[in-house]
């Protein structure tokens, strides 16, 4: 490759970094560049733009993950109904009490509550779970990521005092949509319930996986044009890690170089967003959460579940829970940041709105 292409992409990343966004085309160049140089200089971007906001801490929210049990069939996921060699578990009121406990103690001051889309008929046991937290800690974050429900219930979640909710929309492509989830599954209904939790006054986190089976790079673009016109508080982005006993248990996973891109593609676009360095990253790459972070990541999620549950929480195999990616790995994750220059934000970490040019004039 000559230098002039180079220059160009560089020149791209400096206008991202200026005027928040770029064509599609300007997307598409990115994130198929394959220079190394060039990669590392827009990580580079990133993290000086995460670092002038946030200073080099990172926040941590703690993950309970309270239910395995999901009534629908994401072909990609190893919760899906059909997956019958999964040993199902609820965790009890009390039971994820407990965890918040723990948490706390540990110096947690948010906590993310995640599940399958269960069966429960009983609603009300959702809202008194969250009423019952947000007695005991009030003041902490309370982030649900619970997948579809009915509007009603995600307002009576929000007055219970919840505060946050997680549904990324996993692709905004038709026809990927329709790839990765079964018949009665719909893309509309998902991003419907985005619009609602954003109205409701969530702040609201979306993305998708990275490399699931059919993606393609304008796939992407449509992504980052989607999460760009929706302007969420949160983004979430990890590499798909083919689980067992699912229909793409022998696909390849996504790749760590792409999300690496997109964490700072997205960095770039939307300087005040929490985005994590996720799981599915440190589970991919053995330092994952250190490169998202270099990459323009500011949140990190320990898991906070019972030990002797986590491994039935298996979305993908051998999804990282131990070490600096458990909550009581604290100390080893305090160290990985240390390494890399950063350190734990123990606060809260709400979204803090980006001051508008208008509020000058
Ligand atoms: N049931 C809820 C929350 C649990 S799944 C929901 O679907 O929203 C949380 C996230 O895990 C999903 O949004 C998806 O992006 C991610 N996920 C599922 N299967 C995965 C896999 N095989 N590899 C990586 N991430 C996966
Ligand atoms: Fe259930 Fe969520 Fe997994 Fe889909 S991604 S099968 S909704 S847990």
């Amino acid at each position: 490759m000559t230098d002039a292409p180079l220059t160009h992409l560089r020149t791209l990343v400096d206008r991202l970094r200026s005027e928040r966004r770029l064509s599609a085309d300007g997307y598409k160049a990115l994130l198929l560049c394959a220079d190394a140089g060039v990669c590392e200089y827009l990580h580079e971007q990133a993290r000086q733009v995460a670092v002038e906001r946030f200073g080099q801490r990172i926040f941590i929210r703690g993950l309970i993950e309270i239910s395995n049990a999901c009534r629908n069939n994401c072909l990609y996921c190893g919760l899906r109904a059909m997956n019958r060699k999964l040993r199902r578990y609820t965790l009890s009121q009390s039971e994820i009490l407990d965890c918040c406990r723990a948490g706390y103690r540990l110096g947690f001051r948010t906590f993310v509550l995640q599940s399958g889309e269960d069966k429960r008929g009983d609603n009300t046991w959702y809202v008194k779970l969250v009423e019952a937290i947000r007695r005991e800690f009030p003041d902490c974050a309370i982030t649900l990521s619970l997948g579809e429900k009915p509007p009603f219930l995600y307002r009576r979640l929000y007055q219970a005092g919840a505060n946050r909710y997680l549904l990324r929309h996993e692709t905004h492509n038709a026809a990927h949509y329709r790839q990765l989830h079964t018949a009665h599954m719909s893309q509309q209904h998902r991003l419907d319930c985005l619009v609602q939790l954003k109205e409701i006054g969530y702040q609201t986190g979306t993305g998708i996986m990275v490399g699931t089976p059919g993606q393609t790079v304008d796939h992407l673009v449509e992504d980052i044009e989607y999460i760009r016109a929706f302007r969420p508080e949160m983004i979430g982005i990890g590499p798909f890690i083919p689980p067992a006993d699912t229909p793409f248990a022998d696909q390849p996973a996504g790749s760590v170089g792409m999300t690496l891109k997109l964490l700072s593609l997205f960095r770039l676009m939307h300087p005040a967003a929490l985005i994590p360095a996720t799981t599915a990253l440190a589970t991919l790459a053995p330092n994952g959460r250190q490169q998202g972070i270099l990459a323009g990541a500011n949140v990190v999620m320990p898991n906070l579940s019972p030990p002797e549950t986590r491994a039935q929480y298996a979305i993908y195999n051998n999804k990282a829970s131990l070490g600096a990616e458990s909550a009581e790995g604290l100390a080893l994750l305090a160290r990985e940041l240390n390494d890399i220059g950063y350190r734990i934000a123990y606060e809260r970490g709400d979204y803090q709105q980006e001051p508008s040019p208008c509020n000058n004039e």
